[in-house]
């Protein structure tokens, strides 16, 4: 391919395509990519370039491109059944999928719910929620609590409890109020303090709303161990654990986002479960289908889903969207958890861990680094740029003449790279991105 059918994709998608989250006129100097083939790690173009996928593209894709244990399993169900409603029908990949989520709960979150994409999953959460409570006969608990820092999506319900001003700025008065609390952002530690001390003293804040409106709140959400979104803001195991003593004590349900820290992420297979303690809502997406198709869960406990269980159609849980359940998008769910277990994912991504923060140890104690942190498979650093304005951007298209992907939030960079990068891959990325700060700072 040459630099002319790049430069041919990237004028017509100029001309139609409207992308996301982009100011569509910053393309008129940073580049755009037409991609053409992804293998593995790897991202390529029209033009002939190839790229490591340092953001396992959005989060999304955690066993590499066009993976063939994946693809063979999406074809296979293609010639079974591709999709179905699944209001009074049900199939093979749905009930497998769920009984084997649920498993991995120790059947503690045993009912699961489908959508599509991550946003909605936190809708379901946010209703249900809230719906449970009015079926108990508690319909005064129509309140949520959310972070500072905290990111669940952008639609109207879900960008009601994220804490992107960015994000919310423009839609301010289309949004729901709801109670902001203090992140327990393990950075503001200060001398002498652990990060769980910060942990338990963020909680305090969540202590203080529950004790003057406990009556009136239906739950808090919360990103468990890393706010993504809100620039990888790392916190203590023990936040959660304190919300749940305190969701216990004051009668409120704890909604564990796990859209994105989910699936293996942290190092462990739910984030979760680094506190020891399981929420009342666990919201997955993002890498659920390795990155494939767009699918995304609710998972609640024994009780929520009784309250809803009666003769009565309008104490049911009345939501529904059309691809919920999509049989392919199960299937390349199935096959992504088969991948975990076959090759012990968690304990091969210990020593990945490691060799990737090896690599980064100059980045960790470059001048233009600060806050070197690292939870799992996610690495991340605030870059010290002279220049604030453009940062991003000017860090992303370096990357790109580096051979890497990497997109800051911000002036933090962060790396969550696809669990098959191998060392070759982990050098050309941490070489990549110690040149991109370099160049972009
Ligand atoms: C990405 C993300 C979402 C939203 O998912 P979409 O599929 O983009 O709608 C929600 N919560 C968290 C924590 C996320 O990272």
């Amino acid at each position: 391919m040459s630099a002319h059918a790049n430069n041919d994709w990237v004028a017509r998608s100029l001309a139609s395509v409207w992308h996301p989250c982009t100011q569509m006129q910053h393309h008129e100097s940073i580049p755009m990519v037409s991609l053409s083939q992804g293998r593995g790690a790897w991202l390529m173009d029209h033009a002939g370039h190839r790229y490591i996928d340092g953001i396992s593209s959005w989060w999304v894709n955690l066993f590499g491109h066009a993976n063939p244990r994946i693809n063979h399993a999406i074809k296979a169900q293609l010639d079974q059944l591709e999709h179905a409603m699944l209001a009074g029908f049900t199939h093979e990949p749905v009930v497998e999928l769920s009984e084997q989520l649920s498993a991995l709960t120790d059947g503690v979150l045993g009912h699961c719910f489908y959508a599509s994409d991550g946003a909605s999953a936190v809708e379901i959460a946010l209703k249900m929620s809230f719906h449970a409570w009015a079926n108990q006969g508690l319909p005064q608990k129509q309140e949520f609590i959310y972070l500072q820092g905290g990111y669940h999506g952008e639609t109207v319900g879900a960008l009601a409890v994220t804490d992107v001003p960015l994000f919310r700025q423009a839609y301010g008065a289309m949004l729901q109020p709801a109670h902001v609390v203090a992140t327990p952002d393990a950075r503001n530690a200060k001398e002498g303090e652990t990060t769980a001390d910060v942990a338990r003293h963020a909680a305090l804040d969540v202590r203080r709303v529950l004790e003057q409106r406990a009556e009136h709140i239906a739950a808090i959400i919360i990103e468990p161990l890393v706010q993504c979104a809100g620039g990888m803001i790392m916190h203590d195991p023990v936040y959660m654990q304190t919300l749940r003593a305190l969701c216990d004590e004051f009668n409120v349900h704890l909604i564990a986002d796990e859209i994105a820290v989910g699936c293996g992420r942290t190092g462990t297979f739910f984030a979760s479960e680094q506190s020891g303690v399981w929420p009342d809502f666990l919201c997955l997406s993002k890498g659920i289908s390795g990155g494939y198709l767009p699918l995304s869960l609710v998972m609640t406990r024994k009780e929520i889903y009784q309250a809803f269980y009666h003769s009565d159609i309008t104490r049911a849980f009345l939501h529904s969207h059309s691809y919920t359940g999509n049989p392919l998008a199960c299937r390349a769910a199935l096959a992504t958890l088969a991948i975990f277990k076959e090759d012990d994912v968690l304990a091969q991504n210990r020593v990945r861990g490691d060799k990737i923060e090896a690599a980064l140890e100059d980045l960790k104690h470059h001048p233009r680094s600060k806050n070197f942190r690292r939870c799992g498979m996610i690495f991340a650093f605030d870059a010290q740029p002279n220049e604030q304005a453009g940062f991003a951007r000017r860090y992303f298209a370096q990357g790109l003449q580096q051979q890497i992907l990497l997109r800051p939030i911000g002036n933090t960079v962060y790396l969550m790279p696809p669990y098959i990068i191998n060392d070759e891959e982990i050098n050309c990325l941490a070489t990549g991105a110690i040149k991109a700060l370099e160049a972009s700072c």
